[in-house]
């Protein structure tokens, strides 16, 4: 492996430190990753040096602030290829991204429509859609997953019929590490002349996304999952769709021309952005693409996967070892359940050795019910973890499993 990944820690000070006495493993990615100093450091500087208030002053300070903030938007077009800066709109991250599609489509779902989600679907991707349903009297419809965890693909074909509205599919699963194919998915769905939204929380960190290839109408994710900062994400929907739908919010920004008895919309991407944004956000997740691009995302992909690859063989290794994923196509998650040993023990006893998993169950209920597990313990890889993390892991694993028989 020529990945640099001993240069690259360096660029994050937060892994140099030591958890119960021991070097901390970070390997809880999939929940959030850590910033390198490039987007701590541009955050910083926005505040010391450009803070001011966007588009809405002539002073100085303010045009630069602007000029930055849009200069973001346009990284962002280009990190996922999208045809014009107008399509990407800045949100809280892709839990608000997918509520404010929920909200903006309403008028479209009627009575006795469907709406197709998936069952690996985290709840940001899943509870809007369903509560969307329910207002509207609307069928929500779950495509199964294999015991693999590999979308069934012939029921999502049978089930594209003109009830359809929405088809709402994660790119890649935070639990199962599946990937899901998004491009053959759409294709199948727009044969139909039904849209597509894609949760991509994890396929914009674990794979290269390019929106026009993929041909999706909508694509929400977060920067925190990206190595950028929380607070801020990003909803990508197709110039068409954004210039058909209502607004979200209403107030600054947004508007065109308001007067006492009625208020003309600022077109897009304002139009979907009301108040002040995130400006800090903004620019520390364009400092976190332009990390990635430097890296090279092909790179960063066979890195992870290679770990991926090395934990999977040692980890079975441990008597009792069941998998939960275990899709052909899968990417930098590791769900695991020990038999007999609840997974919250099993992730606290790794804890204490230094290592932070997660347990539980990830944010994805039906998907844990489907199982019928309780929740795993979850490993999740990042550019920055090492092969040396992953033998503590499965050390630590091995140890804690001893000591709960
Ligand atoms: C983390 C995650 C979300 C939710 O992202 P937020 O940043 O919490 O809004 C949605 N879907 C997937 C697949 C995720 O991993």
């Amino acid at each position: 492996m020529n990945f640099p990944v001993d240069e690259i820690r360096k660029d994050f000070p937060i892994l140099d430190q030591k958890v119960n006495g021991r070097p901390l493993v970070y390997f809880d990615n999939a929940a959030t990753t850590q910033k390198p100093m490039a987007v701590i450091n541009r955050i910083s500087e926005y505040y010391l040096k450009e803070n001011s208030n966007v588009h809405r002053g002539v002073h100085h300070l303010s045009q630069l602030a602007t000029e930055a903030y849009e200069n973001a938007r346009e990284s962002v077009r280009k990190f996922i290829n999208a045809g014009s800066k107008s399509e990407i709109i800045f949100t809280r991250g892709t839990t608000e991204s997918i509520n404010m599609l929920a909200t903006i489509v309403e008028s479209r779902v009627n009575e006795g429509d469907e709406i197709l989600v998936t069952a690996m679907e985290h709840h940001s991707n899943f509870v809007p859609w369903q509560q969307l349903c329910l207002r509207k009297r609307a069928n929500l419809k779950i495509v199964p997953i294999s015991q693999q965890g590999v979308l069934d693909m012939d029921f999502l074909k049978k089930a594209l019929n003109p009830r359809v509205k929405f088809l709402a599919v994660t790119h890649i699963s935070n639990v199962l590490g599946t990937i899901n194919p998004v491009k053959e998915i759409v294709k199948l769905a727009h044969e139909k002349g039904i849209p597509v939204v894609i949760d991509g929380a994890q396929g914009i960190v674990h794979s290269k996304v390019d929106v026009q290839d993929i041909d999706a109408d909508f694509y929400a994710f977060s920067g925190h999952k990206i190595y950028g900062p929380m607070g801020i994400g990003v909803l990508y929907g197709r110039e068409s769709w954004l210039n058909s739908l209502p607004p979200y919010q209403f107030g600054g920004e947004m508007v065109e021309k308001v007067g006492f008895d009625m208020t003309t919309f600022n077109h897009l991407p304002y139009k979907y952005e009301a108040g002040t944004p995130n400006v800090a956000g903004a620019l520390g997740l364009e400092a976190a693409l332009h990390y990635i691009d430097n890296l090279g995302m092909d790179k960063i992909i066979e890195h992870e996967d290679y770990l991926l690859k090395i934990a999977t063989k040692k980890l079975s290794e441990i008597e009792g070892m069941k998998f939960v994923g275990e899709a052909p196509d899968k990417t930098a998650a590791l769900s695991f359940l020990v038999e007999g040993i609840h997974p919250y023990d099993l992730g606290t006893l790794l804890d204490q050795m230094g290592v932070a998993v997660r347990t539980g169950h990830h944010c994805a209920d039906p998907l844990m019910d489907f199982y019928g597990v309780p929740g795993t313990v979850r490993a999740s890889f990042g550019l920055y973890n090492t092969e040396e993390e992953v033998s503590k892991l499965v050390d630590a694993a091995k140890k804690a499993v001893q000591m709960l028989r």
